[in-house]
């Protein structure tokens, strides 16, 4: 058996509006915000709003994967990227620090990192 969804995680948080963040669109599905610790020019942060642990578990428990997909191309194109980079880190090896699923946008200065 995996890990269980921690209920009290800071992105859970951001989703309830417990916490604040730079919120750059946001539907009934889906938020996207502002990394507070930026890699790059642009570092936003995309997630679903239902409970998921990593990558694997949205995946393979969620029926509507490709919406949120489709959500990523939303805030790209209300950020204006044409060029962009996204990262999924999917475990603490392979750098994730909070479990709640969510997708890395970056763009701007990326020759220093992967
Ligand atoms: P990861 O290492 O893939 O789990 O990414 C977690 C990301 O969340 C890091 O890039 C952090 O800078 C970012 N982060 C942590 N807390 C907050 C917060 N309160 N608001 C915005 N971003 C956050």
């Amino acid at each position: 058996m995996g890990k269980e969804y921690d209920q009290t995680n800071i992105f859970r948080k951001i989703i309830d509006k417990s916490i604040p963040a730079e919120v750059i669109i946001e539907d009934e599905q889906c938020i996207a915000f502002k990394d507070i610790n930026p890699k790059a020019e642009t570092h936003v942060l995309i997630i679903p709003k239902v409970g998921c642990i990593d990558f694997a578990d949205f995946v393979n428990n969620q029926t509507d994967v490709s919406y949120f997909f489709q959500f990523i191309t939303k805030v790209v194109e209300t950020l204006g990227l044409s060029d962009y980079r996204l990262v999924m880190n999917k475990g603490s090896g392979a750098g994730q620090c909070v479990f709640h699923f969510h997708v890395h946008l970056l763009a701007g200065n990326l020759s220093n990192i992967f």
